[in-house]
This record gives structure tokens, C-alpha cells and sequence, in this order.
């Protein structure tokens, strides 16, 4: 897999290219990384890329030509271009499942005010939010992309760090995790994982992981079919809830 990243800051990719799990997959030559910066494509003696906008208003926004040549420089034909931007679909695991597949991704990072909307309406595939939130730019969700996606890239993680129980890929969140020691300030980890037995281990985590799910995230419950066992779960967990209610 390739992904490019088209931003006018550069700068602030070179550690997070080398980092942990993107690092290793970077060596293990599992993914090639590249970031472009849309300034090199700006015919303006000064690299300006900005202009105010048509109509008034605060602030710039990107103009069109550098990052059509900018895109233009590097698509092929199965890359998927998205635009990271506020006003795009919120991002989820599902995504991110569905995007590590792909062969080539190109990820536009806006600045300022965002950029002119005929690039949005023609040359861009997917529009991308990571949430209802207005950060400066577009890099930390590209980042943020990178590293959900790449993790799912086969080979990337060991099969100690498999992503497969991990939250949301199953459309739950996970179990509580605990190590050593034992005993930490008088508090002890759920005996249950002490006792070696992999089949009641495996039930108590089911639990845990559908009673997380149901305290902070019935949502995904909703979206869910499931098993007469974790039914059965569930009711018992709706029943220990309103105890403690
Ligand atoms: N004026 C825009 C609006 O109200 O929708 C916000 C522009 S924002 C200050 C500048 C850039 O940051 C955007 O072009 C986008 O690339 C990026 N950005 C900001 N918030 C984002 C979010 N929640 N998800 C993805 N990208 C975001």
C-alpha cells in the first residue's frame, strides 16, 4: 500500500513516519509513505496559496490550481483521494477496515479557512471528518488516518498485538486489560485471569467487553446482531445495571 499526503507543512510528518508500529511497517516495506507539499506547485513568485475569499468573510482560503497539480502529480489510476475536512463523513473502524484495502491513498490536508470548493466537487473521492470538532489543519487527521489504517495492513502487527479483539473491530468495545503486579495499591486484577482456564477467561471477556459496550456505548449495541449467549449476557448486565442504579 502507498499513501500520500499533500499538506504545506511536511515538517511535521518526519518523526511520525518513523514511529513504533508506522515505523516498522515503513521498514518492513508494508507501506511507503510520501508527503508532498501543495507550496511547490504554486506559480506565485512568493508561494502564495491562499487568497481571500469571493463574497467576504474571515479569513483565506487554499486556491485551486496548486493542489489540482499537486493531485494531478501523483494519482494513479486506483488512487482514492480524500479530503480531510469538518464537513465530511465521520470517521470509524469500519472505514478505516474498508480503506486498508486499497492500493493507493491520497490524503489533502486543507489550512486556513479550507480550500475552494470545485476542487471538493471534482476531484476529490471521499471527504473525511474525524469528529465534530475545527482543528488548524488537516495533518493530525491524516495522521490519525495513517495510523488506524496501517495497523490493519496484514503483516504490520504481530500476532501478539492482533487488532481482532481489539475495540470496535468486532462492533464492541474491549474487555479491561490488566499485568503484573498482582496487587497494585491494595487492589487486585479479576481473579478469573489467574486461573489458567482459557474457556471461563474467554466468557468472563466476552462479558466485560458486552458491559463496557452497554455502559458507554449502547449505539453500537443497536448495530449489532447477536449470539443467544451474549444475549443471555446482556440481559444479565441490564439486570446488574439497574441494581446500581
Ligand atoms: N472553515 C472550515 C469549516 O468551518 O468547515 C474549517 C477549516 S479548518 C480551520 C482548516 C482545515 O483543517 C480543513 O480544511 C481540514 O483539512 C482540517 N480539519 C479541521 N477540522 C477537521 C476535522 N474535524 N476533521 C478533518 N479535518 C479537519
Amino acid at each position: 500500500m502507498k499513501i500520500d499526503i499533500l499538506t504545506l507543512f511536511p515538517e511535521l510528518f518526519g518523526e511520525f513516519f518513523k514511529w513504533s508500529i508506522i515505523g516498522r511497517a515503513v521498514d518492513k516495506n508494508l507501506v511507503e509513505l510520501n508527503c508532498t507539499n501543495i507550496r511547490d506547485f504554486s506559480k506565485d513568485k512568493h508561494k502564495k496559496v491562499d487568497d481571500y475569499p469571493f463574497g467576504g468573510g474571515p479569513g483565506m482560503v487554499m486556491r485551486p490550481e496548486p493542489i489540482y497539480e499537486a493531485i494531478e502529480s501523483i494519482k494513479e489510476n486506483d488512487s482514492i483521494v480524500i479530503y480531510l475536512s469538518p464537513k465530511g463523513k465521520v470517521y470509524n473502524q469500519e472505514m478505516a477496515n474498508r480503506l486498508a484495502k486499497e492500493n493507493h491513498l491520497v490524503l489533502l490536508c486543507g489550512h486556513y479557512e479550507g480550500i475552494d470548493n470545485r476542487i471538493v466537487e471534482n476531484y476529490i473521492d471521499e471527504e473525511i471528518s474525524i469528529g465534530d470538532f475545527v482543528l488548524t489543519g488537516g495533518e493530525i487527521p491524516a495522521m490519525l488516518l495513517i495510523d488506524s489504517i496501517v495497523r490493519l495492513i496484514p503483516g504490520v502487527l504481530s500476532s501478539q498485538e492482533s487488532f481482532m479483539e481489539e475495540s470496535h473491530y468486532n462492533g464492541l468495545l474491549e474487555y479491561p486489560q490488566y499485568t503484573r503486579p498482582r496487587e497494585f495499591k491494595g487492589l487486585s486484577v479479576p481473579s478469573i485471569l489467574l486461573s489458567g482456564d482459557h474457556e471461563k477467561i474467554a466468557e468472563w471477556r466476552k462479558y466485560e467487553s458486552l458491559k463496557a459496550t452497554y455502559l458507554n456505548r449502547k449505539d453500537l449495541l443497536e448495530k449489532r446482531e447477536f449470539t443467544s449467549e451474549e444475549k443471555l449476557m446482556i440481559e444479565k448486565i441490564i439486570e446488574e445495571d439497574k441494581k446500581n442504579i
